[in-house]
């Protein structure tokens, strides 16, 4: 039930002027990031199941590789567009320079809802997209991983297909044209779970700086997919109990706390949270009016707005979900002293962990799960320091905080480097 009239980079770029508001950001500078550098479309055929052939509409935008080589997911959703893709892939600009990766931002997409295709057909679908971006990807110039909708499994095939078109010198250098793969194919330990457990980072650091006790807490958590699930049952090692659930199938609660494990294990067999036996269905309203202590939007953008904001009973929010909050329920959430730990900041983990993938790629390494962990651990910590240091010295909230640090990286690259010609 996302916000139809919810002008997602519109929004981004509104965080970008205010930031660099704030920091004085040279004018070029803004001027530049304010639109990607690439913006790629595609229309490709694929042969269906009964024999049909349907034309997909692909979407892959390049914001900025100032930094790196552009870098973000790859979304499988009914609801795509031009405009979603371009804020989200803004987004990972901003998130790679905050976590000090040495990479720009992209995101791409395709316009179908995966859910309603088969195996054959989503292999397919992802091999002629791969095939209609030919060289607008590589492993040094553009590289995709998973988002909404998409899987390893995906990411394997976009492996294969780039690696057969790039002959046999370079077939095995080209492993690192995409990330989050699967672990045989050249994927790292630890990437699966790495966005959920980047939010509860975040969540622990922001508990320890307001000497908040998890142990005994409550949360709540809209979309059980890769993020939401694994931010759960993290977050259950903490003595926090998860009293309300939902996705797109519906909104279930439990007083009592449900098992994040068994219920991941019911929405890997049954796509969607619907049916499980425990807890009872509640709407999406009594779902935002639950009193909790956290909630991790898990979902999709533009999910908390007005009403939702008025509604929460939280002391904070880690967005897990890229885009969730609305600018006016942001002002609502602020004048009623809830905390957002913002997207670029909260769920920057997955891009990080990517990060290690990629670098172990071009090694030919590959790290235990504990190194992984570890160094995932330190970079999320150092980047919430760093975002609530700024928030606290300049008085303003994590957001502009984290744009702020995201844009000052931006910005010392540009003036080093300056404008050709
Ligand atoms: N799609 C994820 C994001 O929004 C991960 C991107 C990546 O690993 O490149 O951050």
């Amino acid at each position: 039930m996302s916000n139809e009239k919810y002008e997602f980079f519109k929004v981004v770029q509104d965080h970008l002027t205010k930031a660099a508001r704030l920091i004085d950001l040279d004018a070029p500078v803004e001027l530049m990031l304010s639109q990607p550098k690439n913006e790629i479309i595609v229309h490709f055929p694929v042969r269906m199941d009964d024999g049909s052939v349907r034309l997909f509409k692909g979407y892959r935008i390049q914001h900025s590789n100032i930094l790196g080589p552009f870098k973000g997911g790859i979304r499988y959703h009914e609801g795509v567009t031009l405009d979603d893709v371009k804020a989200l892939a803004a987004m990972m600009t901003w998130k790679c320079a905050l976590m000090r990766l040495p990479y720009g931002g992209a995101k791409g997409g395709i316009k179908f809802n995966p859910r309603n295709q088969s195996a054959g057909e989503l292999q397919r679908i992802t091999r002629r997209f791969t095939h209609a971006l030919g060289s607008n990807i590589g492993p040094d110039y553009d590289i995709p991983a998973p988002d909404v909708g998409t899987t390893p499994q995906m990411m394997a095939w976009i492996m294969d297909m780039y690696m057969n078109t790039v002959g046999h010198v370079n077939k095995q250098a080209s492993r690192g044209v995409v990330t989050g793969k699967p672990i045989t194919s050249g994927g790292t330990l630890g990437r699966e779970k790495a966005t959920g457990q980047g939010v509860v980072h975040c969540i622990t650091e922001w508990a320890r700086e307001h000497r908040f006790n998890l142990e005994g807490s409550t949360y709540i958590v809209q979309g059980f997919g890769n993020v939401g699930s694994h931010a759960s049952t993290l977050l259950a090692r903490y003595g926090a109990s998860l009293v309300a659930v939902g996705d797109h199938s519906g909104y279930l609660k439990s007083p009592e706390g449900f098992n994040p494990h068994k219920l991941s294990e019911w929405v890997r067999t049954h796509g969607s949270v619907a049916g499980y036996p425990s807890g009872q269905v509640i709407t999406r309203e009594e779902f935002f009016a639950t009193r909790c202590d956290l909630f991790i939007p898990a979902a999709l953008e533009g999910q908390i707005g007005v009403a939702e904001a008025k509604a929460l009973e939280c002391r904070v929010i880690a967005e897990g979900a890229n885009g969730p909050t609305m600018p006016d329920g942001e002002k609502v959430l602020q004048e009623r002293g809830i905390t957002v730990i913002p997207d670029i900041l909260a769920n920057s983990g997955g891009v990080t962990v990517s990060y290690y993938e990629w670098v172990q790629n071009k090694r030919s390494e590959s790290w235990d799960l504990e190194e992984v962990d570890a160094r995932l651990e330190t970079a999320m910590k150092r980047a919430y320091k760093e975002v609530s240091d700024f928030a606290r010295s300049r008085d303003t909230d994590l957001r502009r905080a984290a744009y702020c640090v995201a844009l000052e990286r931006l910005q010392a690259a540009y003036r080093e480097r300056d404008i050709f010609p």
